[in-house]
């Protein structure tokens, strides 16, 4: 399978400029060791030389040389992007500007982008199991509606699969006190007495409830040899998604 994954958000903007997005993996960086080779993040202890050039990289699948990047917090704060960098304490982030890329990361957790192309709005967030029950999406939703966006459309990255997330009760207690109880049933499930998790599940369910159509790079983090995953390797790099209008 390809180790990156292009895709194009249908209709494309006015005047038939396509808004595109893309999955990255392990392959096709220039990181070495633990972070081989296309690490996104510069906290995990990853050369930061090398990881600019692996963001470089990543901007030019959609041919954008200026990127804001989520420094994931585990919350629910979205912010707007003006300019490229660090997005700091946030876990989603929205912009309307032509060719500034968005990119959220991750190794397990669930990266997410979303675009309405008619209205030039787009969104990445970052989405593990504190930031489902926070409500992290829908939070990004409704500030990509207050910038005028109406029909917005998503997909889901690579993340960890239900078989191999299993959680403790008291992760399961957290999201059951904040989880709608549709979304609560999508997403968690207890098998002969040991809770899973499936996190990607929950963000679709949680879109669903706001109207919004979802698909998906369906690959598992955790048994992919060509993905990033924090809880099978512990070091490890960070792959991302990367959206521009
Ligand atoms: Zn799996």
């Amino acid at each position: 399978m390809n180790p990156v994954v292009v895709g194009r958000f249908r209709p494309a903007a006015p005047g038939g400029r396509p808004v595109n997005w893309a999955a990255t993996g392990r392959l096709g960086g220039v990181s070495s060791g633990s972070f081989a080779s296309l690490n996104l993040s510069l906290t995990v202890g990853d050369d930061s030389t090398a990881v600019a050039q692996n963001r470089k990289r990543a901007g030019q699948l959609l041919g954008v040389s200026e990127i804001a990047v989520l420094d994931a917090q585990h919350g629910a704060h979205v912010a707007l992007a003006t300019g490229p960098g660090i997005v700091e304490q946030a876990d989603a982030v929205v912009t309307n500007i032509p060719g500034l890329g968005l990119l959220a990361l991750a190794a397990d957790c669930v990266p997410v982008v979303l675009a309405d192309p008619e209205a030039g709005v787009i969104a990445a967030v970052h989405c593990g199991w504190r930031g489902l029950g926070l409500g992290v999406l829908p939070a990004a939703v409704q500030a990509m509606r207050a910038q005028g966006a109406e029909h917005i459309r998503a997909v889901s990255g690579p993340a960890i699969c239900v078989e191999c997330y299993p959680v403790g009760a008291d992760c399961v207690d957290v999201l059951s006190s904040q989880l709608h109880t549709e979304v609560f049933t999508a997403c968690a499930f207890n098998r002969s007495g040991q809770w899973h998790l499936d996190v990607r599940a929950g963000v679709h369910a949680q879109l669903l409830g706001e109207g919004i159509a979802i698909s998906s790079v369906r690959r598992c983090t955790a048994t992919d040899p060509q993905l990033f995953s924090y809880r099978a390797e512990g070091r490890t790099g960070r792959q991302g998604m990367i959206v521009a209008l």
